[in-house]
């Protein structure tokens, strides 16, 4: 092993000693998987004594794939004329939170393509105050809608919601505007507000990044990792670029060979890796092993966990929607139902020694300590 990587490893990480800004630069730089997996079993063990290695459900609805944006590289973008929209009913919503509820899971997520309109925006209100009023009111709620005012982020944390995700896709504004048309409604300025906004709200702040995305180098995702620490982000939310080939994206990577089964292992190790680096840089925020993991390799998701990972977002999409919702191809578990996925991601926290926090809304330790000053 390197010696530069050795005498990162052999630092304290566990206890109080910190990995700095130049030596993520080394860590990201390796691809040999020995030494990987040293690095996966130090994240592992800070994982273990910051968060513990108890993974956390957060039961994911995907409500509707009507968006206003045209994201380049995203399936449902508004002018991919192929993908067939939808909307879920509030009842089939609610029925599915209810479900959620009655399986112990502690937390959904509400995910959808972006809408400002006011209708929209009243229509998350009331879903919020509904999904609240299940059982004894405790299940945890995570919004994942896209750039709002910040009065709608305000409205939606005093009717119960708890988190708000939102992708940063990439902390370089070059990239960023490669990825997405150039236009207001696209704006990577506009993005980091909203992140802003959504703090001010008092809602717990996720974000995240697309990995392996072309024109992406190594020291981007480093900055990424530098910019999650900066923004004193309290979850992760981040996964592998995976190809869409009816976006100008897909179209683009396929054309330059970048969807190979080698790009495609070289970009689900870059997605390990880039969790691994930010459990030792951040230590005590939550970190989702994503759904995109698995869209590269059926054990995706575990492996996520095993490299740092504490949260899984179980898709509890009732069946005959799941397969309208198509960010990127190979989408796993689009033939799968709410139960199916339950026992199946079970069985994964459990093959690799993890416990589920049945009930738990398993918040962000960081938030924790950053609302009580500790
Ligand atoms: N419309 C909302 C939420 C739905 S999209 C929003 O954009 O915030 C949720 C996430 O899916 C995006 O943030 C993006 O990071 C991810 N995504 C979209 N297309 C993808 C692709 N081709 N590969 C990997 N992730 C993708
Ligand atoms: Fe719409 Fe989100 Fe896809 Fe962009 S990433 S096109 S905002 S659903």
């Amino acid at each position: 092993m390197d010696k530069a990587v050795a005498k990162i490893l052999q630092k304290d990480l566990v206890g109080n000693d910190v990995v700095t800004p130049e030596e993520l630069s080394v860590l990201m730089q390796v691809t040999d998987e020995e030494v990987l997996a040293k690095i996966y079993k130090k994240a592992y063990e800070v994982k273990t004594a910051y968060v513990d290695n108890v993974a956390y459900y957060r039961g994911l609805i995907e409500f509707s794939n009507r968006c206003i944006k045209n994201c380049k590289y995203c399936g449902i973008r508004r002018e991919n004329d192929k993908a067939e929209r939808f909307d879920m009913t509030e009842e089939e919503i609610l029925e599915m939170a209810r479900w959620a509820y009655d399986h112990e899971y502690g937390s959904i997520t509400l995910q959808s393509g972006e809408r400002t309109d006011d209708e929209f925006v009243d229509y998350m209100i009331e879903l919020i105050q509904k999904i609240k009023q299940i059982g004894d009111g405790s299940l945890g709620i995570t919004m994942c809608v896209g750039e709002q005012t910040e009065e709608a982020y305000k409205r939606m944390k005093e009717a119960g919601a708890s988190r708000y995700l939102l992708r940063i896709e990439t902390s370089n504004q070059k990239l960023y505007e490669t990825i997405h048309p150039k236009d207001d409604l696209h704006s990577y300025q506009t993005r980091v507000n909203c992140l802003k906004a959504i703090r001010k709200a008092g809602l717990q702040v996720g974000t995240g990044v697309m990995i392996g995305l072309p024109g992406q180098t190594l020291q981007d995702l480093v900055d990424d990792i530098l910019f999650y620490k900066d923004m004193d982000i309290d979850m992760i939310g981040m996964g592998p670029y995976v190809v869409h080939h009816d976006t100008p994206l897909g179209q683009e990577a396929l054309q330059a060979g970048l969807d190979t089964e080698k790009k495609k292992l070289e970009r689900l190790q870059l997605g390990l890796k880039m969790i691994a680096l930010t459990r030792l840089y951040l230590k005590d925020v939550n970190i989702a092993a994503t759904t995109a993991l698995q869209a590269l390799d059926p054990l995706g998701r575990e492996k996520g966990l095993v490299a740092g990972a504490n949260i899984l977002m179980p898709i509890i999409t009732i069946p005959k929607h799941r397969a309208k919702y198509l960010l990127y191809d190979n989408k796993p578990c689009v033939d799968d139902n709410a139960d199916k996925c339950k026992d199946c991601l079970t069985r994964r926290v459990m093959s690799i020694g993890d416990r589920v926090g049945w009930k738990a809304n398993g918040d962000s330790k960081h938030y924790f300590k950053r609302m009580h000053h500790v």
